[in-house]
C-alpha cells in the first residue's frame, strides 16, 4: 500500500490540452488535488475510494471505508480493487487501470458504488465524459468553455453548484452548466 499524501497543496497553474473528443480545447489544472477523505490505502493515482482514515496517533488499523462488502464494485473491476475476505471488508483501489479495457472496468466500478465512495480525481476529458461529467463520481467537471472545474470543498463535500448538478442528474432533468472559475 502506498500513502497518497493527503492534504498536499502544490502550486495552481493551468495548461491547455486537446485530448477532449467533444470540446476542442480543454484547460486542465497542473496539480493533482486530493480528496480529504481519500483512503490512505488506495494506490496512488486517479481512481480512489473514500472513507475514514486513521487519525494522528491512531493505529493504521483504525480506518473504515465508505464502500463495504457487497462485492458489487469488485465484480466490475476485480483486478483493480482489493480482495474482499475475512481480513478486508473495504473497497479500495490496489492498482490503477493501464488499458482502455481496464479504464472502462474502473468506470463501471465507480458507477456501481451506491454511495459515491469510488471516484475519479483525474482530468482526462474522455473519462470524465464517460462518467457523465457527474460530480457524484468526478472530482473535476468540464465547463462549457472547456475549463476543468474542481467540484469539492475542503471537506470533500460537493460545492453547492455541484450538489445541484448531482441532484438534477439523479432526477433526469436538465442540469445547470458547470460554472467557470
Ligand atoms: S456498492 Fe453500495 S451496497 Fe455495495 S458495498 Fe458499496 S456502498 Fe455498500
Amino acid at each position: 500500500m502506498q500513502c497518497t499524501g493527503v492534504g498536499e497543496q502544490p502550486v495552481l497553474t493551468w495548461t491547455i490540452t486537446r485530448a477532449n473528443p467533444v470540446i476542442a480545447s480543454v484547460i486542465v489544472e497542473s496539480r493533482m488535488r486530493l480528496h480529504p477523505r481519500r483512503l490512505f490505502c488506495n494506490v496512488a493515482g486517479d481512481f480512489y475510494a473514500t472513507g475514514e482514515n486513521p487519525k494522528p496517533g491512531e493505529s493504521r488499523s483504525c480506518w473504515m471505508g465508505d464502500c463495504l462488502t457487497c462485492h458489487g464494485p469488485e465484480s466490475q473491476a476485480q483486478e483493480l480493487l482489493a480482495e474482499l475476505n475475512s481480513e478486508n471488508t473495504t473497497t479500495y483501489f490496489v492498482r490503477q487501470p493501464e488499458t482502455e479495457i481496464e479504464t472502462e472496468r474502473a468506470c463501471r466500478a465507480v458507477q456501481y458504488c451506491c454511495v459515491d465512495a469510488l471516484r475519479y480525481a483525474g482530468q482526462n476529458a474522455a473519462i470524465i465524459h464517460r462518467l457523465g461529467n457527474n460530480p457524484a463520481q468526478c472530482d473535476y467537471l468540464i465547463a462549457n468553455d472547456g475549463r476543468m472545474v474542481y467540484c469539492l470543498d475542503e471537506k470533500g463535500e460537493l460545492q453547492p453548484w455541484a450538489a445541484e448538478i448531482r441532484a438534477a442528474i439523479g432526477m433526469g432533468i436538465d442540469i445547470r452548466s458547470v460554472p467557470t472559475e
